[in-house]
């Protein structure tokens, strides 16, 4: 039996300014583990560059959106820039069946209310290096109009400050190598917790309060 199969499901919540950089740890997250699945949001925006349906998101209009929300297949959802943004219940379903890790690039909006729905939930916000590092990733991703990058740098600050205050984690993007290994040692140890290791399928007994 592998130790994944003795841990329950994980949910992985990643918060970040626009640009900061969390999907590309989020990628590189699940791409190093086979349990690891990236929780791809449903949005109402429009794609943009080389974006995939139902890769990097599942794209709806907003009438399709809106009939998720009434049949309650959407663990959260949110307005973030003018556009509908939700994760599918169906992904945490499935962790929680198996024991995985569901990791979620989302606002910050909605990581809290994952984590009102699951006190268990791991939040880790993204911090850029400065700000002006994050203008200048922006920029260099090509994908914003100088309306958008106005947009998104307005509200860095506030989401600086509301992350840094209701997060669990805070990492710092400095270097993608960096910030990664700070990431899996917060995995690591979240996953090692009391509570999370399934003392059951390992044919013991949690232990009595008291004994
Ligand atoms: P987010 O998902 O937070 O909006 P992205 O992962 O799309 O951010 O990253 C924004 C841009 O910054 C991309 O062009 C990405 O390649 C680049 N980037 C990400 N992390 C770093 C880093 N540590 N140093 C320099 N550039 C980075
Ligand atoms: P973008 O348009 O740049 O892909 O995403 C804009 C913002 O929406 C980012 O902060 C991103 O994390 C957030 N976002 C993406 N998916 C979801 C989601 O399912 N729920 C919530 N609440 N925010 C999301």
């Amino acid at each position: 039996m592998s130790s994944a199969t003795l841990h329950r499901g994980l949910l992985l919540v990643l918060s970040a300014p626009s640009g900061t950089g969390k999907t590309t740890l989020a990628r590189r997250f699940v791409e190093a583990h086979a349990d690891a699945a990236f929780s791809v949001s449903v949005t109402t925006r429009e794609p943009r560059g080389a974006e995939r349906d139902g890769v990097d998101y599942h794209f709806v209009d907003a009438l399709a959106f809106q009939r998720m929300i009434e049949r309650d297949e959407l663990v959260e959802w949110a307005e973030v820039h003018g556009n509908f943004y939700g994760s599918p219940r169906s992904t945490v379903d499935r962790v929680f069946s198996t024991g995985g890790i569901a990791v979620f690039d989302i606002d910050v909006q909605g990581g809290q209310s994952i984590q009102r729905g699951y006190p268990e939930a791991v939040l880790v916000f993204v911090l850029p290096p400065s700000m002006a590092e994050l203008e200048r990733r922006l920029r260099e991703r090509g994908t914003e109009s100088e309306d958008s990058i106005r947009r998104r740098m307005l509200a860095a600050r506030s989401e600086v400050e509301h992350g840094a205050r209701a997060y669990d984690y805070l990492v710092v993007n400095d270097t993608v190598d960096r910030a990664y290994g700070e990431l899996e040692a917060i995995v690591t140890a979240e996953r090692c917790r009391r509570g999370r290791v399934d003392l059951a399928a390992l044919g013991l007994e949690a232990p009595r309060r008291g004994s």
